[in-house]
């Protein structure tokens, strides 16, 4: 979506920093609800690699900027160069957003309020539940706090790399009760485990376009009682998606959460509700490649 002035006065600036940030449809969704909100605010991404990190951050802060999001591979190294962290940031240890108050930095992490939302919104309880979550990066850590914030009875981990998943359950405070196992990706038990889920959530990148073709587990295992989540967002309905449709699961497509989040983003830096309709609309034509 070009950018247009709509009035000579000041313009406030957001951006995305991270590596790489070109397939990124932030700016789209972003500049589209500013639009439509009449403010005079502007996104925009920069490639940032790790080691100029302090130095691109530095710079945004004196350039004035209002506020940024902080993508792969920033999202934890980026926590050295701020003043303070609010809300889940500091459970969570990653920070997704960024902004300048009074000049000081401060982190939010609005991923974990972004997965929960779409949740919400369909009225899934997961109080009691037992949710699988298939990997061990960013996307699962902020899953199992929001699944653990939201009462889940147990929270399985299916991984490659099953240090790493012990790795991310250690994040839950130690006085939770919530169960917490981990399963290794090659291993047997990955089918009964799934069977026994009521919430199953890929945050591995398996199915992302355009590798589409595949899924990080067997789709025949779904079940038509589960709800399947899905972070991947491109393409809009993956594999597993469809496969767990055809089962008479509910799904969730992951631009759910890329809207919630960046809704989430947008409250932090202009102080006004996001046009949560226009971010999806956007996000949709983004993603179908209409004006992507
Ligand atoms: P990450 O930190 O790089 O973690 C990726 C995880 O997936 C790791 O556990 C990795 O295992 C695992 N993995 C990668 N390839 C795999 C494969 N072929 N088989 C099995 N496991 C594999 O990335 P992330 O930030 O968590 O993001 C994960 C996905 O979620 C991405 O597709 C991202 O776009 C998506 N995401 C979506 C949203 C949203 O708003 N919808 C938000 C955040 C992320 P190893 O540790 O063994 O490498």
């Amino acid at each position: 979506m070009p950018y247009r002035r709509l009035t000579d006065g000041p313009v406030s600036l957001c951006g995305l920093i991270g590596n790489p940030v070109s397939q990124s449809i932030s700016p789209q969704i972003h500049n589209a609800a500013f639009k439509t909100k009449h403010i005079q605010y502007v996104y925009l991404s920069f490639k940032v690699e790790p080691k100029d990190l302090a130095t691109a951050v530095h710079g945004l802060k004196t350039l004035g900027v209002v506020g940024f999001n902080v993508t792969i591979p920033h999202k934890v190294t980026i926590i050295a160069a701020l003043d303070m962290l609010e809300g889940d940031a500091i459970q969570a240890s990653a920070v997704n957003t960024v902004v300048v108050r009074k000049k000081r930095l401060v982190g939010f992490n609005t991923d974990v309020e972004g997965f929960l939302s779409p949740l919400k919104r369909r009225h899934v309880n997961l109080k009691g539940s037992h949710s699988v979550v298939l990997g061990s990066g960013g996307a699962a850590r902020a899953c199992i706090l929001g699944l653990t914030r939201a009462s889940a009875r147990k929270i399985s981990v299916v991984a490659r790399n099953t240090d790493k998943a012990e790795n991310i359950l250690s994040v839950l405070p130690s006085q939770s009760r919530v169960e917490r196992v981990v399963v290794p990706l090659k291993g047997n038990e990955v089918k009964t485990t799934i069977k026994d889920a009521d919430i199953l959530v890929n945050a591995t990148p398996v199915g992302m376009d355009p590798r589409q073709e595949i899924s990080v587990v067997d789709c025949d295992v779904i079940l038509s009682n589960q709800v399947v989540y899905d972070l991947v967002y491109k393409p809009i309905k993956t594999l597993l998606l469809k496969r767990a449709e055809s089962a008479g699961a509910i799904v969730i497509p992951g631009y759910e959460m890329l809207v919630d989040q960046a809704a989430a983003s947008f409250k932090i830096w202009t102080g006004l509700d996001a046009p949560r309709k226009t971010m999806i609309d956007q996000a949709i034509s983004s993603l179908s490649g209409d004006n992507a």
